[in-house]
């Protein structure tokens, strides 16, 4: 019997699950469902976004609802209309071998007389947002009074987005006999309230530490100058090729100033906030969801509950005015047990915010350093290097091959690798060559690491750079003790290990460096050669460690080990290349773009009509033009917008 089964869900169900490939409930799951099951009970549950509360109430209502009574039985509320077409898709997945069941979603920004006839047809289930829901109660268009259930999803976003009074005046309509399931992150005195006064008795499920971070999610900030704000956020995203996050700004217009930017410079984003049009708002998902869209640039309120798989990273562009906010905001990432980072950019004057963060989240941030420019060359090239090693050759180019091998004939393989890779990267090394630290006065005083190579010393730490990564099988600790054992060396003599993709880097002190050199290099790995180099740059060196006693350069998925120093790629001679010349792009989220060096693991067609890339003209990687706007601004986007939405 699965676990599914003992909790006691039917076979519909069971069944759907299958086809939803969980294979095991989450706690929320396995603590909720059975309650809700067997007795006819009012409900608060508190667990972090992230953990399958959806299903938590989805099944055992699905479970309970008469499918054959066409009566609106059971009414969600949740606090955005993202979040409600979520709930609703996720319902209909889980129903969907319950014939005769329907399920409605009721939110503002569409046709209300559709919704209300969509309702009419039969829909023993309503999820809506609480203005509309309001509003079709006003109207005369739904019937609530007699409903089963009610849930309050998200509740305490909800009260936070200043909904009280709808959903008090809501649960008016619905009749006392009902039982209220209440799902939250956070117990917020709002929310305890509405608990008193609608509830009965509830029983109560807690999963995890109250207010306490996804233990899945690592945090850590970056101090700079106000004005060096964007030029990190830039820095990170080079140091994070394959970053797909959502960036965090406090108002509408600094979101869609960043978004703006950020497309100028030629990365793939769009902001997502208020005042864009639902159909817009659509279009923006859509290509997030379909990683046309690397950088997400959103307001709070706009990204609430926003549940897209597989998110690397949250930036905190600016923090929340209400640090509470600032645990929804990572919730974004590391969700369904993967791992994220939530990182920070703050100025000094904020920094005491870090340590009542950190008493929310009950986790330790850890402080870094904006990775230097000469580091960031170095990710990027071996990020260019394993894309072109893994490019599916189109055997088409055997056509061309005479006429191409005529123009290089004579060159080494050496030099053709040569030449190859500083097509793409001249300018990009160039460009970041004359750039100036960025850390913060606080971290002004230790990031004076220069971009020339260290004399080595046997009590300095050296950064080391070695060709294996992710793709060999090896997380951050997995790599430490394959070092640690092949070098014989003590507990802590590995350190900083920070795992790419296809390489890594990691810290020794000076004293071990040249057996790291002769053991390591050559060293055949299962018929794979290693090979290391010493990085020029020590990986950051006073971060602090954080509550696991990983060391700041030994995070999870993210941020080389940073080093500190320079601004971002932008106008100015070095264009990045990369990003907007088709350049260097992790894949995995590839845009939509013109030429350029992509690997097209699940490549995106380069022209797709949900896009929010500019598609004119074709950018071609020789051109000097360093600010190419390869995508279209917050009004460019308005006037084109998506075709379909
Ligand atoms: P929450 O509402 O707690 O923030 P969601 O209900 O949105 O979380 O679930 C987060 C993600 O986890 C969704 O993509 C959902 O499909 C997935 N999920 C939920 N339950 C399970 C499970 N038992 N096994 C695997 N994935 C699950
Ligand atoms: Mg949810």
């Amino acid at each position: 019997m699965n676990k599914f089964e003992q909790l006691g869900l039917n076979e519909s169900l069971l069944l759907a699950i299958k086809d939803l490939g969980f294979e095991n409930p989450s706690e929320v799951q396995e603590k909720a469902i059975p309650v809700l099951l067997e007795q006819n009970t009012d409900l608060v549950a508190l667990a972090q976004t992230g953990t399958g509360k959806t299903a938590a109430f989805g099944f055992p209502l699905i479970q309970k609802i008469d499918a054959e009574d066409r009566n609106t039985q059971a009414l969600i509320l949740s606090p955005t209309r993202e979040l409600c077409l979520q709930i609703t898709n996720e319902i209909k997945q889980y129903s969907k071998y319950v014939k005769g069941l329907h399920t409605v979603a009721v939110y503002g920004g569409a046709s209300i007389t559709e919704q209300a006839r969509d309702v009419k047809r039969g829909a023993q289930i309503i999820v809506a947002t609480p203005g509309r829901m309001q509003d079709m109660i006003n109207r005369g268009l739904v019937n609530i009074k007699n409903i089963n259930f009610c849930i309050l999803d998200e509740a305490d976003e909800m009260l936070n987005m200043g909904f009280y009074d709808d959903i008090v005046s809501i649960l008016s309509d619905t009749p006392d006999e009902k039982n209220t399931w209440l799902f939250s992150a956070t117990m917020p005195a709002e929310v305890a309230r509405i608990a008193k006064k609608f509830m009965h008795d509830p029983a109560e499920v807690t999963v995890g530490t109250k207010n306490s971070g996804s233990a899945t999610v690592s945090h850590e900030f970056y101090c700079v100058n106000a004005r060096d704000r964007y030029e990190a956020l830039k820095r990170l995203a080079d140091a994070n090729p394959d970053i797909f996050s959502v960036v965090f700004c406090r108002t509408k217009r600094d979101t869609q100033a960043v978004a703006e930017k950020l497309i100028e410079d030629g990365y793939n984003a769009a902001a997502l906030h208020g005042d864009l049009s639902q159909a817009q708002r659509d279009g923006v998902m859509k290509s997030f969801r379909g990683r046309q869209i690397q950088m997400l640039v959103a307001t709070d309120v706009a990204a609430r509950g926003i549940d897209v798989d597989n998110i690397t990273h949250v930036v905190n562009y600016q923090l929340p005015d209400e640090i509470e906010t600032y645990n929804h905001r990572s919730g974004r990432t590391g969700r369904a047990g993967k791992l994220g980072t939530s990182i920070v950019i703050i100025t000094k004057s904020e920094l005491r915010k870090i340590s009542s963060i950190e008493r929310i989240i009950q986790q330790k941030f850890v402080e870094k350093t904006i990775p230097s420019g000469i580091e960031i060359c170095e990710i990027q090239l071996l990020h260019l290097a394993n894309k072109i090693k893994d490019t599916e050759v189109d055997h088409e180019i055997d056509n061309y091959l005479p006429a191409i091998n005529e123009v290089l004939d004579g060159l080494t393989k050496e030099e053709l690798i040569k030449k190859m890779v500083s097509v793409e990267f001249n300018r990009f090394i160039n460009y970041y060559k004359k750039k100036r630290d960025l850390s913060g006065e606080k971290g002004g005083e230790r990031s004076e690491r220069s971009s020339e190579p260290r004399e080595i010393r046997a009590g300095d730490p050296v950064r080391y750079f070695v060709n294996i990564g992710s793709r060999d099988d090896f997380d951050w600790m997995q790599l430490k003790d394959f070092l640690k054992e092949t070098l014989d060396l003590g507990r802590d003599d590995v350190f900083k290990v920070d795992v790419k993709e296809g390489f890594s880097f990691f810290n020794t002190d000076g004293e071990h460096t040249d057996k790291v050199m002769s053991i390591l290099n050559g060293f055949d790995m299962n018929g794979r050669r290693i090979n290391v180099e010493i990085s020029k740059n020590d990986g950051g060196s006073r971060e602090r460690r954080d509550h696991n006693g990983r060391s700041g350069g030994g995070e999870r998925r993210s941020s080389g080990g940073f080093g500190g120093r320079s601004s971002a790629p932008r106008s100015g001679g070095g264009s990045f290349g990369p990003r907007k010349e088709g350049g260097f792009r992790s894949d995995r989220s590839s845009a939509p773009r013109e030429g350029g060096f992509r690997s097209d693991r699940n490549a995106a067609p380069r022209r797709e009509p949900g896009s929010f890339q500019r598609e004119e003209r074709a950018p071609r990687r020789s051109e000097g033009n360093t600010d190419r706007p390869a995508g279209r601004s917050f009004d460019d986007a308005k006037a084109r917008r998506p075709r379909k939405s």
